[in-house]
């Protein structure tokens, strides 16, 4: 048995309980080394193997799983954040399927929602954007042409931008073709990190900023006018509108 566990976007608290209790009896543990925190091995199994995955290849990581299966031993693999989200965790169950080797995943909480807990914003403002788009920029890896940054901005909903920090001044090019100039945008460093930094900004002025202080890995970057602070009352706390659970006070007016 194999569980795919998403750690958490740093803070070792934010591993979900049942993650925890998994990670704590598992026999082996392998994890993506660069970004799950160390602190949330602490009260693992004194026999546990413990295995950082950020030097194996695909074939590598297997090997030890089908092993370790063999030897009838439970195997946790922890990814950072929620495995969903560029995980490469399909290639391995494809694999695991073809094994024979049964799993289960267990979420986590996204760097993605850790940063927005971190800017204190909500990404889906009434009158606003009820969307969210969660996406990367073309690099090493390419993005379907359908899906370029250009295309997607043309949307203008809240926008979520993983492993793209790097290319910040192309980014904000290929935004701006859609998103005024004043948008606002942010980029969260290490979002729930001890050396977490976060930068306010628009998109003119963001790349500038993220330069100077020297960010260029492990960033998130969001655009939209959910950061700003215009935008209508919610209707699901509105006195005068009833749903499921409430009737509304003047309903009968
Ligand atoms: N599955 C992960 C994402 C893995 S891809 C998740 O759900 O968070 C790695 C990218 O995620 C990084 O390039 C960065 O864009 C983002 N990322 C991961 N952890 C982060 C963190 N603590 N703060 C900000 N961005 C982070």
């Amino acid at each position: 048995m194999l569980y795919f566990i998403g750690a958490g976007a740093g803070d070792p608290e934010l591993l979900t309980i049942k993650g925890k209790r998994i990670i704590d009896s598992s026999d082996v543990i392998i994890y993506t080394g660069s970004l799950v925190n160390k602190d949330l091995f602490n009260d693992i199994k004194k026999s546990a193997e413990l295995i950082n995955s950020a030097y194996l290849n695909l074939d590598e990581v297997l090997k030890i799983i089908f092993e370790s299966n063999e030897k009838g031993l439970s195997i946790a693999r922890v990814h950072t954040g929620d495995p969903s989200m560029y995980g490469a965790i399909r290639e391995q169950m494809v694999a695991l399927d073809m094994a024979g080797i049964e799993y289960e995943v267990i979420p986590g909480v996204s760097s993605v929602f850790a940063g927005a807990a971190a800017l204190k914003r909500e990404f889906t403002l009434p009158g606003i954007t009820q969307t969210l788009i969660l996406t990367r920029m073309a690099g090493r890896t390419p993005v379907p042409e359908s899906e370029s940054i250009e295309n997607l901005a043309k949307i203008q909903a809240s926008m979520a931008i993983f492993l793209s920090i790097a290319s910040i001044d192309e980014l904000t090019k290929k935004l701006m073709t859609s998103y005024s100039e004043d948008t606002p945008a942010a980029v969260v460093y290490k979002a729930s990190w001890e050396d977490q930094k976060i930068i306010i900004s628009t998109l003119k002025n963001i790349a500038k900023e993220v330069k100077e202080a020297d960010i260029n890995k492990t960033a998130l970057v969001y655009v939209g006018r959910f950061l700003a602070d215009e935008f209508e009352l919610s209707k699901l706390y509105d006195k005068n509108f009833s749903h499921e659970f409430r009737e509304a006070k003047n309903a009968w007016r």
